[in-house]
């Protein structure tokens, strides 16, 4: 279905949301270092999560539910990546000047306007990952243009922001979180809702990907980028998918995204057809603990066993479209669990579309028919906890039906690393932001705009151009360098080695590209270490073919040196002398070879030596010994 799908038909709509980590030198409210920690935590502090009321009063649903559960935060911080701003015992240090400016550059890069004057604003949060409840956010320039292929996409405008602590476990009521990555400055460019096809999403992401790496001042690595996409198509609703971190998994977001929609407006109009009505609908729970008394459902006994309750509500008109599949793995009946586990912190649902099962009978389910009253069309759905979890996850079950009944609802999902979404919370309400009383507004005066403009960055295809020509490198290599993550450090790489520009080039893309698809963690060798890697293959150290075998050993065997792989994986450039040697040895056992081809037992020859020295030596190197000690060879017997 989804290469037939008419996207021009069903009005698909998306707009793009690219969050970028800055490299700067220091986070955006404090001097903290921007870097993740990975030992175990210095300081820890328990912090409840409380609703944070906007200027107009509100609070939020979904917090407010929250602090009701009593839910609890564990922060966990060490002093190098935290401070009292962080831990929002003390006000925020002035904006970042450095973060402002790269995000003036790219505003400029994309022909926004700046604003007169930033005014930071708070966002509110409500899931603890801000020790403070709100997230800081400002405007840095507005309604810009990309050229992407023929079409003109707006940029509705270019943000800066700090990025949120980063959830590093769930028990129970408490969540962890560590609050190393909150501060860290981010970039926001938000595009108008203009792209219309699963491919041009990509397209689009990738062009300010671009523009974001040509200012050389931002971080790489997974997790550093964060894609947000807002979807829709006609008659379906806006559903915004947080988080989705690889670029080349967007045009598959969206088409599953579409498919969703497509699905739950067709489940939508047969339920209609069958008559099914709001009203009908009914907040009317069933204790049917005494139906499942002998149960041999494992769930089940264990829930009882621990006195809790079996609680089930009826669905009128839904039998079967529970388990319709809206795209691959994910069916009704799965969102309406991922709304019980939010709403009901219960472990998930049972329904009648996937029983009899787990241990469930055909005369069980019979008797929980009965006990709720249920037609042969309708299906049931239950749940085991606590009554009051129950009631709650029944409630978000009931609340999800009503949807359905209406087509697609309004809500915020979260992307999955497959391509698929789960649900996250209710789409916010207005109102969410309100202004950061502690930082002073910046006023940005003509000349600091002028200034930043008269040294722009190249843009991506004028760094294109600039690349085949100075280094030599064909348009393949210089096109995948420009799309790959690396094209800086290619640069430094040429800069500060003498190693050759073509050989650099084909290791960032792809020859990582490679090691990754093998399931290498290419992401954990650090650009130090493959600085390192190539100022050891410019000395001479290491070979040009023992590259892969090099960066895949740093990448699995995290904080060893490169002195380290070379030991260990017997790479170590032979010495001149050993590698003569060597030569001698095989020219001495290939005498009559030599006799009877002359000049042309090189490439027999060449291949044994290679085969013994492989990434040991310098294919170059060797083949010029070859040569020479076959001419003295030559001379001698004439
Ligand atoms: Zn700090």
């Amino acid at each position: 279905m989804t290469s037939q799908t008419d996207y021009e038909e069903i009005g698909l709509k998306v707009g793009l949301e690219v969050h970028q980590q800055l490299d700067t030198s220091a986070k955006l409210f404090c001097q903290c270092k921007p870097e993740l920690f990975k030992e175990e935590p210095e300081i820890t502090f328990l912090r409840r999560l409380r609703p944070t009321q906007s200027e107009l009063g509100q609070i939020d649903p979904a917090a407010y539910f929250e602090f009701q559960k009593g839910v609890k935060i564990l922060y966990e911080a060490d002093r190098q990546t935290a401070c009292l701003v962080e831990m929002d015992e003390e006000p925020p240090h002035p904006l970042n000047m450095e973060a402002v400016e790269t995000a003036l550059s790219v505003a400029l890069m994309m022909n926004a306007t700046p604003v007169d004057e930033i005014h930071v604003m708070r966002k509110t949060v409500i899931d603890g990952s801000n020790t403070t409840g709100f997230q800081r956010t400002c405007i840095i320039a507005l309604n810009g243009t990309i050229k992407v292929g023929e079409k003109t996409v707006p940029i509705q405008h270019v943000s800066l922001e700090e990025d949120a602590a980063r959830k590093t476990g769930e028990e129970g009521t408490t969540i962890r979180y560590r609050i190393d990555r909150l501060g860290i400055p981010l970039i926001e460019v938000a595009t108008a809702p203009v792209i219309n096809t699963p491919k041009e999403a990509g397209e689009v992401a990738l062009a300010i990907g671009k523009i974001l790496r040509a200012t050389g001042k931002v971080k790489r690595g997974l997790g550093t980028i964060r894609q947000d996409l807002n979807i829709s198509i006609k008659g379906g609703a806006l559903t915004e998918i947080k988080g989705v971190q690889e670029l080349e998994l967007i045009p598959l977001v969206v088409e599953y995204e579409v498919q969703r929609q497509l699905n739950l407006i067709k489940i939508s109009q047969e339920l209609a057809e069958a008559g099914a009505k709001l009203e009908n609908l009914k907040e009317e729970f069933f204790d049917v603990t005494e139906v499942f008394q002998q149960t041999s459902c494992k769930v089940l006994r264990k829930a009882i066993e621990k006195g809790h309750r079996i609680l089930a509500v009826k669905l009128p008109n839904f039998a079967g479209l529970l388990k319709r599949e809206l795209m691959p793995s994910i069916r009704l009946g799965t969102e309406m669990a991922d709304r019980a586990r939010f709403w009901g912190r219960v472990g998930g649902i049972f329904h009648t579309d996937e029983l009899p099962a787990y241990g469930i009978t055909a005369q069980e389910v019979e008797a929980l028919k009965q006990a709720v009253n249920a037609m042969p069309n309708d299906a049931v759905v239950f749940v085991a906890d606590t009554t009051e979890n129950a009631k709650d996850a029944l409630k978000a079950v009931l609340e999800r039906a009503l949807e359905a009944l209406k087509g697609v609802p309004e809500e915020t999902r979260a992307a999955n690393p497959d391509g698929t979404t789960r649900y996250m919370r209710p789409r916010p309400g207005a109102a969410r932001m309100y202004p950061e009383t502690d930082i002073p507004p910046i006023q940005l005066t003509e000349e600091h705009i002028k200034k930043i403009r008269h040294c722009l960055p190249e843009l991506p295809e004028q760094r294109l151009q600039r690349l085949m020509r100075e280094y030599s490198l064909n348009q393949k290599l210089a096109q995948q360098l420009m799309d790959s993550e690396y094209v800086e450090l290619f640069e430094t790489i040429v800069k500060e080695s003498r190693a050759p520009p073509t050989t650099a080039a084909a290791f960032l893309t792809e020859t990582l590209k490679a090691l990754k698809r093998d399931g290498t963690p290419v992401e954990k060798l650090s650009e130090n270490q493959i600085r390192e890697i190539f100022r050891a293959l410019g000395e001479g150290e290491i070979t040009k073919e023992a590259l892969p075998e090099v960066a895949a050993w740093l990448s699995k065997n995290e904080g060893k040196t490169l002195k380290e792989a070379v030991e260990s994986l017997g790479l170590k450039v032979m010495s001149r002398e050993d590698l003569e040697r060597l030569i001698d040895h095989v020219i001495g056992q290939n005498k009559d070879l030599i006799k009877k081809s002359g000049a042309k037992a090189f490439g027999p020859l060449m291949g044994m030596v290679m085969k013994e020295v492989r990434g040991k030596a310098n294919a170059e190197v060797v083949g010029e010994l070859i040569r020479r000690k076959l001419a003295e060879v030559e001379t001698e017997r004439t």
